[in-house]
């Protein structure tokens, strides 16, 4: 067992359902410090106890290069990926183009450099913020946002109302995910979406590639969504799906790929080397799967 030193937060309840620990079952053992639960009530599964050491766990360097493997991050060159971050999460994009009408604004959360909404820029109709808790990453976003908060989302307050909220690779490492839901749906105009992408617990992959799927980061990635589970929080807290699919692939540049795949299977370094002429081109690459769920705020309110 790897050993992983930190600070933690013991869950009290499942973050979906709210059922107690006599509900739980161990259903995979992380490392020393940490197992994975699954609620026997409604099927979630997540940590029994998360990280809360944030500063180590999303340091500055976060999103630089060779950032500590299990750490999330690790993306060698976040800069490269504005292309392939927008070719990714498309179907928030082309949904917010299809329903606006008129003036609207998106916010994201955990925005990173803020290429999801670099596209908008163009789009005089549509105004774009953003929160995000690193600085590095503020510091890129505030030249292509609107207007950026440097904060965590818990901490975030303000009193407009937003036509769109995106998340995307956001929720599965947040502490309470009920919480953050309802607190977005406070943050919504009535019927208006929340849209969000995280990864797909209940794909084949996670069943066969156990503790070494591609989303298994027990230092940030505290909630393992499935099709079933997402459904239930998103309408215990209010909302109606409108769209609930699973993504296969991600959209990588090849630089990305090649650095990934020479992780993965050191003694093949050289030979994609060999393609680094390609390294800007964006491709389909395997991802282990992917929720994209788009979620209408049900108006409280009879009207
Ligand atoms: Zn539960």
């Amino acid at each position: 067992m790897v050993k992983m030193p930190g600070n933690y937060k013991t869950v009290k309840k499942c973050g979906v359902c709210g059922a107690p620990k006599t509900r739980w079952q161990i259903y995979m053992k992380l490392n020393d410090e940490q197992n994975l639960m699954k609620c026997t009530d409604c099927g979630f599964l997540f940590n029994n106890r998360q990280r809360i050491d944030f500063d180590v766990i999303y340091p500055d360097s976060y999103f630089e290069k060779d950032n500590e493997v299990g750490h999330g991050g690790g993306f060698y060159c976040y800069g490269l990926l504005c292309k392939s971050q927008q070719m990714m999460y498309s179907f928030a994009s082309d949904f917010i183009k299809k329903t606006t009408t008129g003036k609207a604004t998106v916010l994201e959360l955990g925005c990173s450099f803020g290429f999801f909404l670099e596209q908008f820029k163009t789009e005089g109709a549509i105004s774009t913020e953003a929160v995000e808790m690193n600085k590095l990453a503020v510091k890129h976003a505030k030249k292509i946002v609107g207007r950026v908060y440097e904060t965590p989302f818990d901490s975030f307050t303000t009193r407009k109302k937003y036509d769109y909220i995106v998340f995307f690779e956001f929720l599965e490492h947040v502490l309470e995910p009920k919480k953050t839901l309802e607190k977005v749906g406070e943050l919504l105009k009535d019927d208006r979406y929340a849209m969000i992408a995280t990864p797909d617990a209940g794909t084949i992959w996670f069943k066969l590639l156990g503790k070494r799927w591609s989303s298994i980061h027990p230092a940030v990635h505290n909630q393992y969504f499935t099709k079933k589970t997402i459904r239930k929080i998103l309408e215990d807290s209010n909302y109606e799906i409108i769209s609930l699919k699973t993504s296969h692939f991600l959209w990588a540049d090849i630089y990305h790929i090649r650095k990934r795949l020479s992780e993965m299977f050191p003694s093949t370094k050289l030979f994609w080397r060999l393609f680094s002429f390609l390294d800007h081109k964006v491709i389909p690459f395997f991802n282990g799967g992917d929720l994209r769920v788009i979620a209408r705020k049900k108006a409280i309110s009879p009207r």
